[in-house]
């Protein structure tokens, strides 16, 4: 990195009313952006597929796509302000994603699992039947299936299982899950795809990120060489939460730059604290 490099601060996951739980404007969030000295801010609002979903229908491209035009109105060039979207990856709905990608254009695409086969990932629901690990390795699973479809910029919040699953089968330790965990970044080698570090864990009171500093230690090991970083803020005062955490925990695993996306093209930039 050379001295005149400016160094960037930026929240990758962030939702509005444009989401079903979103809890602000998306203006709010960009006044937010430049109130805390954000360089970038790039919108994830979730868009889900289940027909069953209640919220299947909830996400509405066009007023988002306005919503966002307006925002760049206002704030210009004080905020890089990029359009992405999260989708909720199952593999039974594979091609309707597909589809959708290719009719609606986003800045970034963040994979998400939040279920497997239609159900909540560690809910009593879901682990019926399974035991600590198959709950664990069937989450695994799925996210590598995600992975392999090539569709997304993004793995979000890995290892976002934790945040019922420590609830449900006690402390979660990503050195037995190695195997999977190597597995599934050996899938990602060699793709332009970048591990998400979130964290909503820190807000939500598990006390950890999406995923864990040892998962990302792992997959600095295994080769992986790109990093997105996000808070996963659903309101203003989320925003941002834990940069700098999430900053040094990328570096201490050897990753200076971060992620950032412009109708899907990728730059790398210098990580500020
Ligand atoms: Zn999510």
């Amino acid at each position: 990195m050379t001295n005149e490099e400016k160094l960037y601060s930026v929240d990758y996951q962030v939702h509005s009313y444009c989401s079903h739980d979103g809890r602000s404007s998306i203006h709010e969030q960009c006044l937010r952006a430049v109130r805390i000295g954000l360089d970038e801010i790039g919108f994830t609002e979730h868009k889900d597929f289940d027909p069953f979903d209640p919220e299947v229908d909830y996400f509405d491209y066009d007023r988002y796509r306005k919503e966002i035009d307006d925002a760049r109105n206002v704030f210009g060039s004080a905020l890089k302000i990029r359009a992405g979207i999260e989708i909720d990856y199952q593999i039974w709905f594979e091609d309707r994603i597909a589809t959708y990608l290719d009719r609606h254009p986003f800045d970034f695409v963040l994979g998400s699992v939040h279920y497997v086969n239609r159900k909540m990932l560690m809910t009593d629901d879901y682990n019926r039947g399974r035991t600590r690990d198959s709950a664990y390795r069937d989450y695994f699973s799925a996210v590598k299936d995600s992975v392999k479809t090539g569709m997304f910029d993004v793995l979000a919040h890995l290892e976002y299982a934790n945040r019922r699953g420590v609830s449900a089968w006690g402390p979660y330790d990503p050195h037995h899950f190695e195997a999977e965990l190597l597995d599934l970044f050996a899938c990602m080698s060699g793709t332009p795809m970048a591990l998400e570090i979130n964290t909503a864990g820190l807000h939500q009171g598990l006390g950890i990120t999406y995923p864990h500093l040892y998962t990302v230690q792992l997959f600095a090991r295994a080769g992986g060489n790109r990093i997105s970083i996000g808070s996963d803020a659903h309101h203003p005062d989320q925003l941002g939460h834990a940069y700098g955490h999430a900053a040094d925990m990328a570096r201490s695993c050897g990753f200076d730059r971060v992620c950032t996306w412009n109708e899907r093209q990728l730059t790398e930039v210098p990580i500020s604290a």
